[in-house]
């Protein structure tokens, strides 16, 4: 059996009981469900969306931007079908089938935020940029340093091992650099950087003593690893990639779980509630409603994991009222749906870099370069204007035949000019800054704005507060320094402004903590007073680091289900 070739219980009455149950098979969710399988566990994967197999799922995979109808653009039905995400330039003519549907799936923005979400087999790991970070004590320990929100109930030492558990098995590549506030991963070669990268780099790191600037560290493979191919450097990743060379749950975990002979995915069904037992103390299974009959069932197991991504997870939970747990699973502290957090995004510096006009780079290289947080990290680099820091991702690239959109001109001979040279050296350099988990930063069920299929949905009421806004001031400031150190030209900042919800980084609406009084998850990503629903999607996170966080997603989760498995033997659950 290949692995693509999936167990589905599209019979709902096949089959109502299994060991585990994990809902949504994305980034989160997989990692669950092939820890849980490979351990022997019966699992079913719950997953709202249509099934997507890895290769025969993605029919543009080979397209080039010249096989596009519309150019990369999408039709004014697209757009209306999707008019949350459109805000976004993230959806495409290549990328549109990945992303829900906002007119079925609505939700109200108290105040401005984007939510972009992909509701289908392998949910957003189909479209990440992969960018892969592991978070440092400075992560773990800060609300406990400052006093702000509550202390994470683990540190860096309990997650490490767990880190590395998952590196190994989907490829990192990256540049090892020995820095307290950006531990190491297990890496793959790095990708290079290029030549106007590489001096860029080098008078950065001359002119401010203790910056650094690196290849991305990515979850793109520079060699065959684990059976897969390496990355081609097509940048076409939106499309499916035909090597499996970056990771994605469709092409990594869930054929990983699948070759065990223990999963079960069932599609179209979209997890209502987790069913909570008053007599027992316990979870006894799930809820669901089927997408295309409208058909509500329930599924049981032993243990529960709830992975629909922070948002929708903190959905579910609220759904799931008993006696026990009147306003919703887990939360006797009132936290749940609160502390809601994003990372600041589109905010920096761009110029020309003058010389090596006489190179090239080889490929479309699906990444480019990061700048490691260098603010807060010790006495010396104390700010008196904010706490916490950022990080800058960006890169050099020369700017092609399409700078001919913004000069003037027409012709044979304009269009020859551009074609003859493949334009200037372009560097950019954008901010992702750390959000703090204010209480007030919340989303709560909003029952008179019902979905497609009759359900409240959440009402998101989240801003920017003042330590966000001076961080992405000084992100602007050094972004503008930096460059003009490095010797660009015609340098420009820019601050798109964006509200939150915009770096697609929702964290923080389930928190973990020591104490059940002011936290929904426990240090083992237990729901309190549930003990066999774990959560350990975006929605566990107490804090928000600067860096990208799905990595740290997928080893809570692996270290989770492992935990699980263990109680589960000890008969503990
Ligand atoms: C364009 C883009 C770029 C990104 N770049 C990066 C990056 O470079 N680095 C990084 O770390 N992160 C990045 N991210 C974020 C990353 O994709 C997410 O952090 C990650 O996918 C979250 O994993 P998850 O399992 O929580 O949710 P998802 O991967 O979103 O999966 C959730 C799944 O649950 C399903 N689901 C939802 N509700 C229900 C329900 N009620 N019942 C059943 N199933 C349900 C969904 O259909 C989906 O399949 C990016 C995201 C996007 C969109
Ligand atoms: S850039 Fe690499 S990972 Fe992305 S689609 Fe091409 S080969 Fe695959």
């Amino acid at each position: 059996m290949s692995n693509y070739n999936y167990n589905y219980n599209i019979d709902a009455k096949k089959n109502m009981t299994y060991d585990a149950i994990v809902i949504g098979s994305g980034m989160s969710g997989s990692w669950a469900a092939k820890e849980l399988c490979e351990a022997g566990l019966k699992t079913l994967v719950l997953e709202r969306g249509r099934i997507v197999k890895h290769i025969e799922d993605y029919p543009d995979m080979q397209k080039e931007s010249w096989d596009w109808e519309l150019r990369g653009g999408v039709t004014p039905e697209e757009r209306k079908k999707h008019y949350k995400a459109v805000r976004s330039n993230w959806l495409g003519e290549a990328s549109k089938k990945f992303w829900a549907n906002d007119e079925e799936n609505p939700y109200t923005e108290i105040k401005p935020f984007m939510w972009l979400r992909a509701h289908q087999m392998g949910g957003r790991s189909q479209l990440w940029g992969k960018q892969t970070y592991r978070w440092s004590d400075l992560d773990f320990e800060a609300n406990a340093k400052e006093g702000i929100g509550v202390d994470w109930p683990i540190r860096y030492k309990d997650i490490a091992p767990w880190y590395s558990h998952v590196e190994k098995y989907i490829g990192i590549s990256g540049q090892a650099l020995g820095l307290p506030q950006l531990p190491d991963s297990e890496f793959l070669p790095p990708m290079q950087l290029n030549c106007v990268e590489k001096d860029v780099k080098a008078r950065i790191e001359n002119a401010f003593p203790g910056r650094t600037m690196t290849i991305g560290r990515v979850a793109h493979l520079t060699q065959p690893h684990n059976g897969r191919g390496q990355c081609m450097s097509r940048n076409k990743c939106s499309m499916g990639c035909p090597y499996s060379a970056f990771f994605s749950a469709n092409s990594v975990t869930l054929p990983a779980a699948n070759y065990t002979g223990n999963l079960t995915i069932r599609p179209w069904s979209i997890a209502h509630s987790v069913i909570y037992d008053d007599k027992k103390g316990k979870a006894t299974g799930v809820k669901i409603i089927d997408a295309e009959s409208g058909e509500m069932m329930e599924y049981y197991a032993k243990i529960i994991f709830v992975n629909a991504s922070t948002l929708s997870t903190t959905r579910i939970l609220m759904n799931s009222t008993s006696d026990r747990f009147p306003n919703g699973l887990g939360n006797d502290s009132g936290e749940l749906g609160h502390n809601l957090m994003d990372h600041t995004y589109r905010v920096g510096a761009m110029g020309v870099f003058e010389g090596h006009e006489d190179s090239y780079y080889k490929g479309r290289r699906p990444n480019g370069i990061y700048i490691p947080r260098y603010w807060n990290i010790n006495e010396e680099t104390k700010s008196d204007k904010f706490v916490r820091g950022f990080g800058y991702q960006g890169g050099a690239y020369r700017k092609g035949w399409g700078r001919g959109a913004n000069v003037e001109g027409f012709g044979a001979d304009f269009k020859d000019n551009l074609m003859k040279d493949p334009g200037p050296w372009e560097f950019f350099i954008t901010g992702f800054a750390e959000c703090l988990p204010y209480h007030e930063n919340k989303v709560s069920l909003d029952k008179d704005s019902l979905d497609k299929w009759g359900q409240p949905t959440l009402a998101i009421d989240c801003e920017w507060k003042e330590n966000e806004l001076a961080l992405n001031k000084q992100i602007q400031e050094d972004a503008l320094e930096m460059l003009d150190k490095a010797g660009l030209k015609d340098i420009v900042g820019f601050d798109n402004k964006h509200e939150p919800g915009f770096g697609i980084h929702e964290m923080g609406t389930a928190r973990m903590g020591h104490d059940p009084k002011t936290s929904v998850l426990n240090a083992n990503n237990q729901v309190h007073g549930a003990p066999n629903v774990y959560v350990t999607d975006g929605a566990c996170m107490t804090s928000n680091s600067c860096v990208n966080p799905s990595l740290t997603y997928m080893a809570l989760s692996a270290r989770a289900a492992n935990h699980a498995i263990s109680e589960l033997n000890k008969q503990n659950l």
